[in-house]
């Protein structure tokens, strides 16, 4: 259906259209707003409705013409001005038919702007001439006179200045016509360019949104990447700072890594890095853990609320997790399984507290483990 902005009159009904018949004046009045809904169709570009007004006004049109005819015929039989009437009538359709299919290879919009002039001119023109005069006649048949007088009466009538009035009518209707037609269609071009600017914006975002993902990312693994681990640090050490809650920095190294490559080749290491980076994912899914590849086999892991597991229990689970993997690794010194090292730190940060310090004690610890035999956690400094 039509939104009510989409609605435009193209023919305005107007009170000098009734003929004094209420059936036919309803009649009339249905038509007309049949024909602006066509006309407002002009601005969805959508064939199937098109389709659907114009069948529901060709529909209706024949409909309404039995009634009038059956109202004429009580008057004027078998007169020739109910003849010429029918003919009028039976020619409406195919007048139109002909109009749609002639311009079949003309645009959607052309096609529609074809038939709704023609219907404004037809109906207005058949409304406002023939059936006013049928209807002047009946009027004064009531009235006493014969069908006769009643013609002479009703052809006076609509001659002289009332065929003037007509023609104005008839050419102001067609100019309105023309001018509203020209406002749809601009209407509807800029609701087009509205929609693709719409879309041609949502695009760029979407692109903005994966670039930005993209930019934060590691290739080989899909863990955030060491820059945006220096960004998120910087966030993350305020926060705790300001709220005085415990930050845990959790640096975890593999084992002999470089012998898997060794053995197996890159990229054979790639795969371990993707199992393990994968892993690690599945360790940090609480809200506040963020993994990271801080480059090679090395990963960096920030928990902001390291308190419900424990500052040495979680870098503990971890270490498991990756020793529960069981990732062939046949030349390291201290397991047939791959292993890993990690140095943490968990610490409510003061004002004098950075990066780099709390990254130098994860990274002592980190040596650490790896001095002590590897495949173990350093999370204190009581060793
Ligand atoms: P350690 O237990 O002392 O940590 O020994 P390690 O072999 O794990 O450590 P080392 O620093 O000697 O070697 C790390 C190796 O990781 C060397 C390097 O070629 C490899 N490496 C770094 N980045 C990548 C990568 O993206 N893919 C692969 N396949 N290997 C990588
Ligand atoms: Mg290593
Ligand atoms: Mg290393």
């Amino acid at each position: 259906m039509n939104s009510h902005l989409d609605y435009v009159e193209v023919f305005p009904w107007n009170k000098n259209f009734e003929t004094g018949v209420e059936i036919i004046d309803e009649q009339h009045k249905k038509l007309v707003s049949l024909l602006n809904e066509l006309a407002s169709t002009l601005t969805q570009d959508n064939q199937i409705e098109v389709t659907r007004v114009f069948d529901e006004l060709a529909e209706y049109a024949n409909f309404h013409f039995e009634t009038e005819e059956a109202i004429w015929v009580g008057y004027f039989s078998d007169d020739s001005w109910l003849s010429s009437h029918q003919l009028t009538h039976s020619s409406f359709l195919p007048s139109v038919l002909k109009l749609k299919e002639q311009d079949s290879n003309k645009s959607l919009d052309e096609m529609i702007e074809g038939i709704v002039k023609f219907l404004i001119r037809w109906l207005a023109f058949h409304i406002i001439d023939n059936d006013k005069r049928m209807a002047f006649v009946i009027q004064n048949i009531q009235a006493g006179l014969s069908l006769e007088e009643a013609k002479i009466v009703a052809d006076k009538k609509m001659s002289g200045s009332i065929r003037v009035l007509i023609e104005t009518v008839m050419t102001m209707y067609d100019n309105l016509s023309s001018r509203t037609l020209d406002l749809m269609r601009e209407r509807h071009k800029r609701k087009k360019i509205e929609e693709e600017l719409h879309d041609a914006n949502q695009q760029l975002r979407e692109a903005n949104l994966s670039l930005e993902q993209l930019s934060i990312t590691d290739q080989l693994t899909g863990l955030f990447n060491r820059r945006h681990f220096n960004n998120t640090f910087m966030q993350e050490l305020k926060k705790a700072y300001r709220d005085t809650m415990p930050l845990s920095l959790i640096i975890v190294d593999i084992d002999f890594f470089k012998r898997i490559n060794d053995k197996h080749g890159h990229s054979e290491g790639d795969r371990v890095l993707v199992q393990v980076s994968q892993k690690l994912k599945e360790l940090c899914q609480r809200p506040g853990d963020y993994v990271f590849r801080l480059g090679g086999e090395e990963f960096g892991i920030l928990a902001t609320n390291p308190g419900s597991q424990g500052a040495a229990q979680f870098p503990e689970i971890i270490r498991k997790g990756i020793e529960q993997l069981s990732i062939p690794n046949i030349d390291s010194d201290i397991a047939k399984i791959l292993t890993v090292s990690i140095g943490a730190i968990t610490k409510v940060p003061d004002e004098t507290d950075t990066i780099d310090n709390y990254m130098t004690i994860a990274d002592a610890r980190l040596y650490k483990a790896k001095e002590l035999g590897r495949n173990q956690v350093v999370a204190s400094s009581n060793l």
